[in-house]
């Protein structure tokens, strides 16, 4: 099943690395011209040379004036991907105010608030759309020391369930992923010590983590009409752990 994206335009955000990165790459490579937003200039400015088609937007999505600044001009956007995050991981007790407001603000409001901006133009424009959003198995599975990774994932499930639902009738769908561990930046926060490592891999089935390639190729298919149907789902990319 080859998917294409000829015509279309998508947005991604948190493109400058990890899994963001290799989507925003794999959607040029299928045919569709990509903005990509992240907020370290680096990242764009390398992102670029491997790829001049690319639209850099750098901004810092946990800003909300200077996102709906950075993204006023934005122009038509057929496909979205809300992959911005950050994890911050602190023991329940431990958990400080600082990184509830931080995590909440980009894992949440902020993809909340790109996916107005976007679902607005595909709205005005009758066009319809299709919006992904990056969650997690945390949203579902309680994780040691991730409670506000684990509670800002729930929260985005279930934006992604109630955007589904009032989009639904523009044509606009809404879908979220809820990858496994992934060996990223972020992956290597939370999972580089073996042990750890072990212990998640010996609950998932299938036995290892996500790669990125696994990730994407579910968020292209989410993105594209060979899953014309499907709206407001909660789709693991797991190997099987929310199963158990
Ligand atoms: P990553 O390698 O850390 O990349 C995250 C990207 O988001 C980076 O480019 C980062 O930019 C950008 N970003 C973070 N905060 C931002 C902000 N305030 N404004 C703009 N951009 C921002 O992470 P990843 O592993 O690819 O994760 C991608 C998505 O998958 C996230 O939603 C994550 O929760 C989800 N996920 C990851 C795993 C995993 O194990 N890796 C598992 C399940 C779900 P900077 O580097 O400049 O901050």
């Amino acid at each position: 099943m080859e998917i294409k994206f000829s015509g279309k335009r998508a947005l991604v955000t948190g493109a400058g690395k990890g899994i963001g990165r290799a989507t925003a790459l794999a959607l040029v490579h299928g045919g569709a011209e990509v903005v990509a937003v992240t907020r370290t200039q680096d990242d764009l400015d390398s992102l670029v040379k491997e790829c001049p088609a690319i639209q850099p937007v750098c901004v810092d999505l946990s800003d909300w004036d200077a996102t709906a600044k950075a993204l006023k001009s934005i122009g038509p956007v057929d496909l979205l991907v809300n992959n911005a995050a950050c994890a911050i991981l602190q023991p329940f007790l431990e958990v400080t105010p600082e990184a509830f407001d931080k995590a909440f603000n980009v894992n949440v409001k902020a993809a909340l608030h790109v996916a107005q901006i976007v679902a607005r133009g595909m709205k005005a424009r009758g066009s319809g759309g299709s919006i992904v959003n990056v969650s997690s198995q945390a949203s579902q599975s309680a994780l040691k020391d991730h409670t506000v990774y684990c509670a800002t994932k729930s929260a985005l499930d279930m934006l992604t369930k109630v955007m589904a639902l009032e989009l639904g009738p523009d044509q606009i769908r809404v879908n979220s992923i809820n990858p496994t561990v992934v060996m990223t930046d972020m992956g290597r926060i939370g999972w580089s010590n073996p042990e750890k490592a072990k212990a998640m891999t010996s609950r998932i089935p299938m036995g290892r983590f996500a790669e990125v390639e696994d990730v994407v190729n579910s968020i292209l298919f989410l993105l594209s009409d060979k899953s014309a149907m499907t709206n407001g789902v909660i789709l693991p990319v797991d190997g099987g752990f929310l199963a158990c």
